[in-house]
This record gives structure tokens, sequence and C-alpha cells, in this order.
């Protein structure tokens, strides 16, 4: 089984095989500026279960953790489908709001509470 995650014109598009490695939410204040949202998901796959079309532009930062993360967005349209966490080569994370798919995992896991609205229900509990 394969979920397909595409960015909003249609450009770029992983296709996923299998289920992912981990669901992780996180509420850190980068991932609220690159999403627009107040917090981003992520679906870790193994990259070998990653396939992807189209083409992307690059853009790396720096994290907490001290790995860079480099993250591909669509240059037509400028969704962030996927990224790369240099602290787990192995694994590419996709943005879940890319699967457009309600019935997707849950996660499993929520980072940065600190920095979480104080209206958004912690969905982890
Ligand atoms: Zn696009
Ligand atoms: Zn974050």
């Amino acid at each position: 089984m394969a979920r397909i995650a595409t960015c909003t014109c249609g450009n770029l598009r992983v296709a996923c095989a299998g289920e992912p490695e981990k669901v992780s939410l996180c509420h850190c204040l980068a991932c609220q500026r690159r999403t627009g949202s107040t917090y981003g998901i992520a679906a870790f796959f193994r990259k070998e279960d990653v396939h992807v079309e189209g083409s992307s532009r690059r853009y790396a930062r720096p994290s907490d953790s001290g790995f860079p993360v480099t993250f591909h967005f669509c240059p037509s349209c400028g969704s962030t489908v996927f990224w790369e966490p240099q602290r787990k080569p192995e694994l590419l994370a996709v943005a879940v709001g890319a699967f457009a798919d309600p019935a997707f995992p849950a996660p499993v896991q929520a980072v940065y509470a600190e920095h979480r609205h104080p209206w958004v229900e912690d969905p982890i509990g």
C-alpha cells in the first residue's frame, strides 16, 4: 500500500510505501512559520520506501539537535512536502497535511509543547 503526498498544485509528489515509522507533531516556532499554522506534523518513512516525483527547491535550517534539516518545497506553489532530518539520515519526513487524508495515522508524540498555543488542545493527551 502506498500513500501519495502532494503539494497544493500537484507538481511535487511523494509516494510512501507501508506504514510510517513514526508520526510526530511539532509545536516549535520554526514549524509555525513554515506551515503558517500553529504546529506541523511529520510522518517519518524510511528513505527506501519513499519515491519522489517532480521538481523541488531546498531550504536548510539548523535545528536544536545541532543537525541541519533540509526542507523540499514546490517551486511553483511553495508547499513544503518533505524534509531530510540529518540527525536521522535513514528517514524522510513527509508533511502529513500533504496527504490530504483525514484517515492518516494520528501522531504518537508532540514536541516543543512550550510553544503550543494555549487554545490548541494537546492531541496526545
Ligand atoms: Zn506545487
Ligand atoms: Zn518544529
